[in-house]
């Protein structure tokens, strides 16, 4: 008989959520994560599994964790989300460049890996709401470093019961992520830039779903408050997929020996999809580092080498903006596989980071982070990475990925580890062209991003992705900005004051 898996809250209250609820409240009633009560076990064979498509091995991963939901439903998600709305048959395709394994996950309908889950999530949601008899509107409120942003509202754009609300750091996005949300059609979409930066509009976020007086009040209107930040499971699970999509495609290619052990660096920010590897790993994929890159704002590094979670910094913005974190949610996950959920231990750690701003972990739980290795790269160096690379290879990387190619270089030199690698490649370098093209050559410093989107074309000898496409001429439809500490005001007002249409 099929096991159900359940869903509790990583702080530790007693609610035992089923997948659909999870995934429709997007974050416990305590505050808490939630994480499934145990990560299932693969039991099929790797020679079986190698077989599958995408579609195929995406349900055999995910049908372990949205136990109560049925095939049918779940393969018509799946068949939903991954058509195409990609520009390529396999989804994630592997390239070899210099001898190491580029994962491009980025070739969904907003050119950033957040597409992997933000196109599947919303008809997940569908199907859960669908189960739990809820006839209400579902606000999904979502905090962007500026992909998750685009991908959310297309993902959600004219979807019947829903709402998406963005917030984005006004000066922390790049101006072709900008123009991507701002762009945005849909009567069910909204965009606001607010006056500070990620780590603002996360916690403001936060701070909504929290706010007993103001989710009252979303009740008596027939909302349901959801997120689709990296914090609702509905986004962690489909990015487990491709890990082992990767994996099996370099035995399918020889590259490798059934069992072998690989290593995955993955540019890191809110802690999501390197997260999302380790489920893997512990579903039983044959992992032996995951190395989790940081740009200048490198709490995980500090966090991998010493131990102590400290976010007493100033943010800095870099031109990976994607990463540009001091608070990576998804951490708290971790913090309760290395403390075997103990909630005590996560509670004390949670309140030690937002009153006094750190926490130190022990010598036990430190332990347990053997998987992982932690480093960061800093601005020049990750420009540097991307003209080596393009020197080397012909082959363009955005900043982001390029942050874990100089990460890796580092790992090389101190660990001589030979072991076979894949860079996960997060983002189109079309939606960085500036740092990109100027990174190769510097004439293209004076040129604006938009210019750009051609020189690269030429340069790079792929043809404009689609989305891109004449955006500087697409109309703009957004134009709301607020304050930081004004969110939940800001929200009020479009949710709570009719419009008439
Ligand atoms: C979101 C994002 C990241 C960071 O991913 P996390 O899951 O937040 O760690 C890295 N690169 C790009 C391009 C992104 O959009």
């Amino acid at each position: 008989m099929k096991k159900n898996i359940f869903y509790h809250s990583t702080r530790g209250s007693k609610e035992k959520k089923n997948s659909s609820e999870a995934i429709v409240y997007g974050i416990a009633d305590d505050g808490g994560l939630f994480i499934p009560t145990k990560i299932p076990k693969l039991k099929i064979d790797f020679s079986q599994l190698k077989e599958f498509n995408y579609h195929e091995l995406s349900y055999q991963i995910m049908k372990e964790y949205l136990t109560d939901f049925s095939e049918k439903d779940l393969r018509d998600c799946i068949n939903k989300a991954y058509d195409h709305k990609f520009d390529t048959d396999v989804i994630v395709p592997l390239k070899k460049k210099m001898g190491i394994y580029f994962l491009e996950l980025y070739h969904g309908p907003t050119l950033a890996f957040k597409d992997m889950a933000l196109s599947i999530l919303p008809y997940l949601l569908q199907v859960a709401l669908k189960k739990l008899n809820l006839n209400k509107q579902v606000v999904i409120l979502t905090a962007t470093s500026g992909d998750t942003g685009k991908a959310a509202l297309a993902g959600f754009a004219n979807v019947p019961g829903t709402r998406v609300i963005v917030f984005f750091p006004q000066d922390g996005v790049s101006t072709i992520q900008e123009r991507q949300m701002l762009t945005q059609a849909g009567e069910n979409t909204h965009v606001i830039g607010i006056l500070g930066n990620f780590d603002d509009a996360q916690r403001g976020v936060k701070e909504i779903f929290n706010n007993r007086l103001f989710g009252e009040m979303i009740q008596k209107n027939n909302f349901i408050l959801s997120s689709a930040n990296s914090i609702n499971i509905g986004r962690l699970i489909p990015q487990i997929v491709y890990y082992f999509y990767a994996y099996l495609d370099l035995v399918k290619k020889g590259e490798i020996f059934q069992g072998e052990k690989i290593n995955f660096v993955v540019p890191t920010g809110n802690f999501g999809n390197i997260l999302a590897a380790y489920y893997a790993k512990e579903m039983g994929l044959p992992v032996k580092k995951l190395i989790c890159a940081s740009n200048e704002n490198k709490v995980l590094t500090d966090f991998f080498k010493k131990g102590i979670y400290d976010r007493r910094r100033q943010l800095k913005m870099t031109i990976s903006p994607s990463m540009d974190i001091l608070v990576s949610s998804n951490l708290e996950r971790l913090l309760s596989i290395i403390s075997h959920n103990n909630a005590n231990q996560i509670n004390a750690m949670i309140s030690g980071l937002n009153k006094k701003g750190f926490y130190q972990i022990n010598s036990t739980y430190r332990k347990n982070l053997s998987s992982f290795y932690g480093e960061c790269a800093s601005q020049e160096e990750t420009l540097i990475g991307i003209k080596k690379v393009f020197d080397a290879s012909n082959y363009l990387i955005d900043p982001h990925t390029a942050v874990g190619y100089a990460v890796y270089q580092k790992y090389l030199s101190e660990t001589r580890d030979n072991t076979h690698t894949i860079i996960v490649a997060t983002a189109s370098p079309f939606k960085f062209t500036k740092s990109v093209m100027s990174a190769i050559d510097k004439k293209y410093e004076k040129m604006n991003e938009f210019k750009l989107i051609e020189k690269m074309a030429d340069l790079s000898r792929i043809s404009i992705p689609a989305e891109i496409r004449n955006i500087e001429k697409k109309p703009i439809l957004h134009s709301i900005v607020c304050r930081k500490d004004k969110m939940k005001e800001k929200l009020h007002e479009i949710l709570f004051t009719e419009r008439k249409n």
